[in-house]
C-alpha cells in the first residue's frame, strides 16, 4: 500500500514539474528540494497522499485566516453555489456583493464607502493607482501624476504595481518597462540608532518624506504604503506614528494615501484595519489575502465619497471604466461574508490578543538567542532574523530552512533571513507551542 501510494506521489510530482510552471520558482531547484502534493486540508493542517502532516505556519501565503475546509465557510459557499456561481458586475448586482460591500464600508466608520472590485492583490493595487491618477486628471490639475513608494515595499508584481514595489530580486529584470517613482526610506524600526527608539526612527523617515512633497507636491499624485507592517520586505515593522505623520503630510500637500493593506489587513495586525492603530484613514484602501479566508480569489479598493463624486458625470468617460471578468464573484463575496460573520460571532479581534501572546511564548527561545537579532511581533506576525555570520550562505538558507521545518511537520518560508510565522487565526495554545518547539528544532539543524 505505502509503496502504491508513494508512486502516486511521485507521479503527480513529476507532472507537476513537467507541466506547471510554478510562481515565484527557480524551477532547477526542484531537482534537489521536494515539490509537496497536498490532497487535503482540515483546519491550520495540510495533508499529502501518505496523510503525512503540515502545520501551516504561514496561512497559506498569508491568505488563510480560520483554517483549511471550515465547515462555515464551506457552508457559505455551497449554499451561494445553488444559486448563482457568477454574473457581470456591469449593469447587473447581486446580494453577495451589496453585504460584503456595506459591511466593509460601516467597518471603516463610512470613512472609506465606495469599496472597487477585482481578483487578486495587485489589480486592486492597479486600481488604487489608476483612480488617483484619473481623480488629478479631472480635478484639473493633470501634472500631479506621480507615486510615491517606501524603500523594501511590496505591493505586487503587475506592471503598476511593481513600479512601486522596491524588492530588486522581483523588478531587476523589468526596470525598462516601469514608469519613474520617488523611493523614501522606509521607517523601519530596525533602523534605529542607538539611543533612538521605533518612534524616533518613524520621525526621521517623515521628515524625509516632508522634503520630498515640499519640493515636489505639484507632481505627486498619490504615496502608497504598506500600514505597520511591509510583509513581503522581510517583515519589517515601524511605529504607528508614521501613519500619523504621513496622513498629516497628505493633507497639508493634498496628495492621496494609498494604505496597501493586502497583508495586513483582516485582523492580521491586530486589529481590522491597520491604519486603525494610528486612527486615520487613508485615501484608498486596499484588500485581498485573508479577505476571503484563502478560499477564493478576491480583491477590492476602497475610496471615499469625495474620490466616487469626482468621477460621478454625465459623461461615461469621467467614469472609472476599469474591469475585470470576474470582479465581485458571488462565491468569493459569499466566502467574505462568512468571515466577516466569524469576526463577529467568535470575537476573533479580541481572541486573537492571547494567540499572540501564546506566539511570543512559543517563540521566547528565538528573543534570548545569540544567533538572532531583531525579534518582533505585530498581531499575529512574529519574525525575527539570523545573523548573517550564523548562516551559511544567504541565498540558501530559506530553502535549508523550509526543508529541515518540513521534516518537523512545519511549513516555514523565510524570507532572506527573516525567520517569521503568520499562522490562522484558530490555532490552539497546543498546537502554538508545538510550532515554537518544532522551528527551534529546525532552526537549530540548520544554523551555524
Ligand atoms: C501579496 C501582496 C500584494 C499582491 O497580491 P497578489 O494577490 O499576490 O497579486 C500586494 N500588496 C501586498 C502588501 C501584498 O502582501
Amino acid at each position: 500500500m505505502k509503496l502504491i501510494s508513494d508512486l502516486n506521489q511521485n507521479l503527480l510530482v513529476d507532472r507537476s514539474l513537467s507541466a506547471v510552471w510554478h510562481p515565484c520558482t527557480q524551477m532547477k531547484h526542484h531537482e534537489s528540494l521536494p515539490l509537496i502534493a497536498i490532497t487535503r486540508g482540515k483546519g491550520p493542517w495540510l495533508y499529502d497522499e501518505q496523510e503525512n502532516k503540515l502545520l501551516d505556519c504561514i496561512s497559506s501565503w498569508w491568505t488563510n485566516l480560520f483554517g483549511h475546509s471550515n465547515p462555515r465557510i464551506n457552508q457559505a459557499i455551497n449554499a451561494q453555489l445553488e444559486k448563482i456561481e457568477h454574473v457581470m458586475l456591469a449593469g447587473f448586482t447581486h446580494r453577495p456583493v451589496v453585504e460584503l460591500s456595506e459591511k466593509l464600508s460601516a467597518l471603516t466608520g463610512g470613512n472609506l464607502g465606495h469599496v472597487f472590485y477585482a481578483s487578486d492583490g495587485a489589480s486592486a493595487v492597479e486600481i488604487a493607482l489608476k483612480m488617483s491618477h484619473h481623480y488629478w486628471q479631472l480635478h484639473h490639475q493633470p501634472e500631479k501624476k506621480k507615486f510615491v513608494c517606501l524603500e523594501n515595499g511590496y505591493h505586487g508584481e503587475t506592471l503598476g504595481a511593481l513600479a512601486v514595489t522596491d524588492v530588486t530580486i522581483f523588478r531587476e529584470a523589468y526596470g525598462s518597462l516601469l514608469q519613474d517613482v520617488y523611493t523614501v526610506s522606509s521607517p523601519d524600526s530596525r533602523k534605529a540608532l542607538d539611543g533612538e527608539n521605533a518612534d524616533d526612527v518613524a520621525r526621521r523617515a517623515a521628515k524625509e518624506l516632508e522634503q520630498l512633497f515640499e519640493n515636489e507636491h505639484h507632481q505627486i499624485a498619490a504615496i502608497i504604503i504598506e500600514p505597520l507592517v511591509q510583509c513581503a520586505g522581510q517583515m519589517a515593522m515601524h511605529s504607528a506614528q508614521y501613519l500619523k505623520l504621513v496622513r498629516t503630510l497628505c493633507d497639508r500637500y493634498d496628495i492621496h494615501l494609498i494604505a496597501d493593506e493586502i497583508a495586513v489587513g483582516c485582523g492580521r495586525s491586530g486589529k481590522f484595519f491597520a491604519c486603525e492603530h494610528a486612527d486615520i484613514w487613508p485615501d484608498f484602501l486596499t484588500l485581498s489575502k485573508g479577505i476571503s479566508g484563502g478560499y477564493l480569489p478576491l480583491s477590492l479598493s476602497m475610496t471615499t465619497e469625495k474620490i466616487y463624486r469626482a468621477f460621478y458625470g454625465d459623461q461615461t468617460k469621467q467614469g472609472f471604466l476599469h474591469s475585470h471578468s470576474y470582479t465581485g464573484n458571488p462565491l468569493a463575496c459569499a466566502a467574505a461574508l462568512a468571515c466577516l460573520e466569524i469576526f463577529e460571532t467568535d470575537q476573533v479581534l479580541e481572541n486573537n490578543m492571547n494567540r499572540s501572546r501564546d506566539l511570543a511564548n512559543a517563540f521566547a527561545w528565538a528573543k534570548a538567542d545569540s544567533r538572532i537579532e531583531h525579534w518582533r511581533a505585530q498581531g499575529m506576525i512574529l519574525a525575527f532574523d539570523v545573523k548573517n555570520s550564523k548562516i551559511k550562505s544567504a541565498s540558501t538558507f530559506p530553502r535549508e530552512m523550509f526543508s529541515a521545518s518540513l521534516k518537523e511537520g512545519m511549513l516555514i518560508r523565510p524570507i532572506g533571513n527573516t525567520i517569521y510565522v503568520m499562522p490562522p487565526y484558530i490555532l490552539s495554545t497546543e498546537d502554538t507551542m508545538q510550532m515554537g518547539d518544532s522551528v527551534q528544532r529546525a532552526f537549530d539543524q540548520v544554523a551555524a
